[in-house]
């Protein structure tokens, strides 16, 4: 911890091992975020795979999260939900496929 009486060195110091435990931090959460990437990508699943290669990481993270929800009959029953379209919050705030969009896709078979 630094103090108002440290020498410039001890400063320079503890500032260079506060950035390299903020570069570990980074490297740490970069490499598990590929091995992330890289398991759904390889897990067989052609969806997934499209939605990890066609959106953002958080974007895909997202919709495979919706894409993997069940939808009960009761949820579905005063939802407008149409194969591109719903009027739940998660599309209404992100404007990407949710779980009711899925539903109704999974139901006409596509
Ligand atoms: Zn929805």
């Amino acid at each position: 911890m630094l103090h108002h009486n440290n020498t410039l060195a001890e400063v320079v110091s503890v500032l260079l091992e506060m950035l390299r435990t903020k570069e570990s931090e980074v490297l740490l959460r970069n490499t598990r975020d590929a091995v992330k990437v890289k398991y759904i990508a390889r897990c067989g699943d052609p969806t997934k795979s499209a939605i990890m290669s066609d959106l953002t990481r958080y974007a895909a993270e997202l919709v495979i999260y919706e894409l993997d929800q069940t939808v009960t009959e009761l949820e579905m029953s005063g939802r407008t939900a149409t194969a591109v379209k719903c009027d739940c919050l998660f599309y209404s705030s992100y404007e990407l496929p949710c779980r009711h969009i899925f539903d109704e896709r999974r139901k006409s078979g596509n």
